[in-house]
């Protein structure tokens, strides 16, 4: 039996992602050699650049595929036409291709598999064409409904088209200029909001921190998240997917984080999901404990034992801290109506105390993996 094979990559899909950064960046290099910068180009090419990056953030990832929060209408529209500007597919294709890189991480079904290979998790799994029952769209039957969604179905390429190419060609005629608006404003742009995108697919799930899970390969990343709007905090992401931020401290730069947050102010969003304080410890505490049992694998039997008596102690406390904290919050949420003032201030006073102690016993742990990792045994922190 003959069967036509099928080649290798998408031709297509080559010929457009090569063509969009070459004209990007080497075009409007030789555009600027020639013609020079006005104020405009760059004004136009940031603000779209933070226009369509947001549909992607706040959009398609945060709103559409992880339902971290919800808007109305209005703002669901809004939304998918800054998406489709950023030339990413649809809202449905790309939630269906990232809840699947959720929830079958690393495995052959994840499409962007980091065990791949970088490059296969940046821009590789784009180019190649994908067998027709991987590449299909699945599980995301609550997106189908979405008026916003029903419309792009039909009109993506054109409302991509006429929102990220034509609406700054227009606004480059208004100053004479249409080639440069367009340059700097589509090509240039689109190629940074492509990679910026795929970068959290590929660095984000090689270097960086693990603090939330050590035993996942997404990593967080202050740097990626500088040109990702917030989105370089992958370790996290992947632990507490749901959750509408990505970086969870005040002062990480999250920027489509603080959007949702601030339109939740005015009654533009709602609902916004947050992990309980308690599973945040939980998961810090464990991925600590995961990379001190990985270290201590590889340590002398005299580090083993050294260590042995400590961190079991440390484990109990740490374990029954978090039943209490669990349990306490459990009641709260049943029974909160019932609270009187004197029991809320209880209850916040109690959070205090149970994440200080935490707080200790993470660094203890941190304090010993330090040791381990040197080799050596520290006999004020066994006695401790
Ligand atoms: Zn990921
Ligand atoms: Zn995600």
């Amino acid at each position: 039996m003959t069967s036509i094979k099928k080649s290798k990559y998408n031709w297509n899909m080559v010929v457009f992602l090569t063509l969009i950064p070459i004209i990007g960046i080497i075009g409007t290099a030789i555009y600027v050699y020639y013609n020079g910068v006005v104020w405009q180009e760059p004004v136009i090419m940031f603000t779209l650049w933070f226009l369509s990056g947001m549909g992607i953030t706040m959009g398609y990832h945060r709103l559409f595929a992880h339902k971290a929060y919800k808007t109305n209408v209005f703002v669901e529209w809004i939304l998918m036409i800054l998406g489709s500007t950023a030339f990413e597919n649809t809202v449905l294709k790309w939630s269906s291709d990232h809840r699947k890189h959720h929830t079958e991480a690393e495995t052959e079904n994840d499409p962007y598999s980091i065990t791949e290979g970088f490059w296969h998790a940046h821009i590789g799994w784009i180019l190649k064409n994908t067998p027709a029952e991987k590449n299909k769209i699945k599980g995301v039957k609550d997106l189908e409904k979405k008026s916003a969604i029903i419309f792009q179905n039909k009109y993506y390429f054109h409302i991509g088209i006429l929102v990220g190419v034509i609406f700054p060609l227009i606004i480059g005629f208004t100053y004479g200029r249409p080639l440069g608006a367009v340059l700097w404003g589509a090509f240039l742009r689109i190629t940074l909001v492509h990679h910026a995108t795929f970068f959290i697919n590929s660095l984000c799930h090689y270097v960086g921190g693990r603090t939330y899970d050590f035993t996942s390969t997404a990593r967080d990343s202050w740097f990626v998240s500088l040109f990702t709007f917030g989105e370089g905090y992958h370790n996290y992401h992947h632990k507490f997917q749901w959750d509408y931020r990505n970086g969870i401290k005040w002062f990480a730069f999250d920027p489509s984080k603080w959007i949702i947050k601030a339109l939740s102010y005015v009654g533009i969003t709602y609902d916004l999901k947050v992990a309980q304080d308690h599973l945040i410890w939980e998961s810090k505490i464990n991925s600590l404990k995961a990379q001190l049992n990985e270290r201590l694998q590889d340590s002398s039997a005299n580090i083993k034992s050294a260590y042995n008596d400590r961190l079991n102690s440390l484990n109990i406390k740490a374990k029954g801290i978090i039943e209490s904290w669990k349990n306490m919050e459990i009641k709260y949420l049943k029974d909160k109506d019932n609270f009187s003032s004197k029991m809320i201030e209880k209850f916040q006073n109690d959070k205090i105390k149970y994440q200080n102690e935490l707080k200790s016993i993470f660094r203890n742990f941190k304090a010993i993996l330090s040791n381990v990792k040197k080799n050596r045994v520290s006999t004020s922190l066994i006695n401790s």
